[in-house]
């Protein structure tokens, strides 16, 4: 062998064994990746196995029923609740796993007429509708229950592959609140019953201490009698709240809206407000800007309310100086104005720490100092929420021993923009008893009621008018009375047994001259709106029990021809 032979072996060799070396490496490097791999696979197939030891958890002990479905509405996999409904004896596990129809799985759980809906809800999702999580009612084997059904779609690259559906029992909930709200209905019926109950009798009080007022010549008897119709007037106003308050606790307070002229609303506040002052020094002043629109729209009963609630707590709450009743208005778009009042008084003033608390109910601050006045504490809580009905809000300032306003922001829509005008400043002297404003001999009006006492109070509200008045005292009676005779006034007591007042009306409006009748319901069952309802059966118009003298005379003049009033 030749040298160069010899190096270049050498040379070759030693190529070799680096080519070997490097081999070797590679060698270590793959054992080393594979091994690792290895470990990998296996950490993969244990994190499988727990990802389905999960999965398994999740659906063994989920509370809901829960279906994963495929595309074809056939099972993927279920919730364990699935199989105490379904029963697990009779029922096989593997049938689950291998694909049954949603319809299969889910008879005898909820019934059948809502399978098809439910059916239908999941298509609509599978074709790419969402469906909003909706009630169903169902009755199934035990009987009537109630599912909250939630249905989602399973997407995989983008495509709907299947279903996820939740069924959430309601039925206990649901049960729950319908016995909630029976139970308050029943509270609500009861508090109306009970102030029907109530006020039937306290007409006679009312009506019978009137009387005393008006024909005794015995001062003393007078002055009782004065008292006891002052008396009853608070108790009625208390019941009123009452009611009031349960019916906006139940949220059964509805505005009744109608078109209304505010200067007739504001004069007929001042008007019930000076009756209140009539001895007193404390002095009424009326601050209303003529511009307000002439007729707006909204609950003129509940803004009347409003309003005197808060003058009446003025006048209580004051011994000297004046009460303002202030009104403003700001347009805000061509339909609607805010109006702001302003109830001013020269009172007795609220603390500080008081302020907050007043507008909540049962709640009357400074007791010490108003041990002899009276009340409810609802007053203001009434108040605020009716604001808020109205779309707006109340509030209070005070200084204690200076005085205190409140003050309200209602939004009205507008009827009629022309300027309601100016309202005069209304102190004046009103008359302990209300006189009659006209006389009609010539017109015969018609009593209907079934109780003897509330005939008499009618009968004696009447009298001043000189009128012919005849008296039915049942629905019956009513029709014979009305069947020989034309009435110019017929006032029909609703609550009367055997034939009520709505039926002895509808039947009289089937008679002959019963169409033109004018029939005016006669009731204590007052309530936000029953006017309007009133109205809406049949009747002409309605006024309450016990009966207002003015109110009544208001509805006598609307109802007698012209011609008949003197
Ligand atoms: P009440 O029927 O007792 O008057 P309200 O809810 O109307 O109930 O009023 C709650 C309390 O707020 C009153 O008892 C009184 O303490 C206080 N209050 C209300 N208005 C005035 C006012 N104008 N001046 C002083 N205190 C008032």
């Amino acid at each position: 062998m030749g040298a160069d032979e010899e190096k270049q072996l050498r040379l070759d060799n030693k190529k070799l064994s680096r080519e070997i070396r490097r081999l070797r490496k590679d060698n270590e490097l793959l054992r080393v990746a594979n091994e690792q791999g290895m470990r990998t696979q296996a950490y993969i197939q244990r994190d499988n196995v727990r990802q389905i030891f999960y999965i398994n958890q999740l659906l063994r002990t989920c509370p809901y029923l829960l279906l994963l479905l495929d595309d074809g509405l056939r099972t993927l996999m279920v919730s364990d609740v699935f199989f105490s409904y379904k029963g697990t004896e009779n029922f096989d596990r593997g049938a689950v796993s291998r694909g049954i129809h949603l319809s299969r799985a889910l008879s005898g759980i909820i019934g059948e007429d809502l399978l098809s809906e439910l059916a239908n809800n999941c298509a609509a999702v599978l074709s790419g509708v969402s469906v909003e999580p909706y009630l169903l009612r169902s009755v199934g084997n035990d009987g009537n229950s109630v599912w909250q059904v939630t249905i989602k779609q399973m997407v995989q690259d983008g495509k709907i592959i299947g279903l996820t559906v939740f069924f959430i029992d309601m039925t206990k909930f649901v049960d729950a609140v319908e016995r909630a709200e029976a139970a308050d209905q029943a509270k609500g019926n009861f508090l109306s019953n009970m102030s029907h109950e109530i006020r039937t009798p306290m007409n006679a009080i009312s009506g019978m201490s009137e009387f005393i007022v008006r024909d005794s010549r015995d001062e003393t008897a007078k002055h009782h009698a004065i008292m006891i119709k002052n008396a009853s007037k608070t108790l009625l106003t208390i019941i009123n709240d009452i009611l009031d308050f349960s019916k906006i606790e139940s949220g059964r307070m509805k505005l009744v809206e109608e078109a209304y002229q505010p200067a007739s609303l504001f004069n007929d506040v001042m008007a019930i407000i000076e009756t209140r002052l009539t001895d007193s020094p404390v002095k009424l002043v009326t601050d209303i800007d003529g511009k307000v629109p002439r007729v707006i729209y909204g609950d003129e009963v509940r803004m009347k309310q409003v309003l005197i609630n808060l003058l009446g707590n003025a006048v209580k709450f004051t011994r000297e100086g004046k009460i303002t009743l202030r009104v403003r208005f700001e347009k805000i778009d061509e339909e609607y104005v805010s109006l702001k009042v302003d109830v001013e008084d020269t009172g007795i003033g609220i603390k500080k720490k008081d302020l907050e608390n007043i507008f909540s109910s049962f709640t009357q601050v400074d007791t010490k100092k108003n041990r002899s006045v009276e009340g409810t504490g609802l007053g203001l809580a009434i108040s605020r929420r009716l604001v808020n009905m109205m779309g707006g809000d109340i509030s209070v300032a005070s200084e204690y021993g200076i005085g205190s306003t409140f003050s309200f922001v209602v939004r009205c829509k507008v009827v009629d923009w022309s300027p309601m005008g100016d309202i005069g400043n209304h102190q004046g002297e009103v008359d302990e008893a209300f006189q009659a404003t006209f006389k009609a001999p010539k017109a015969s009006v018609l009593i209907v009621d079934d109780n003897e006492i509330n005939l008499d109070v009618a009968e004696f509200a009447l009298e001043p008018y000189e009128f012919s008045v005849r008296r039915a005292d049942s629905g019956a009676a009513a029709l014979d009375a009305f069947k020989a005779r034309h009435f110019d006034i017929i006032l029909m007591d609703h609550m009367m047994p055997v034939m009520d007042g709505v039926e002895t009306m509808h039947k009289m409006r089937e008679m002959p001259g019963g169409s033109d009748a004018v029939v005016i319901a006669l009731t204590a069952n007052t309530y936000s709106g029953a006017a309007a309802e009133y109205k809406a059966i049949g009747f002409d118009d309605f006024l309450s029990k016990p009966i207002d003298p003015q109110e009544l005379d208001r509805i006598l003049r609307k109802f007698l021809p012209e011609e008949m009033i003197k």
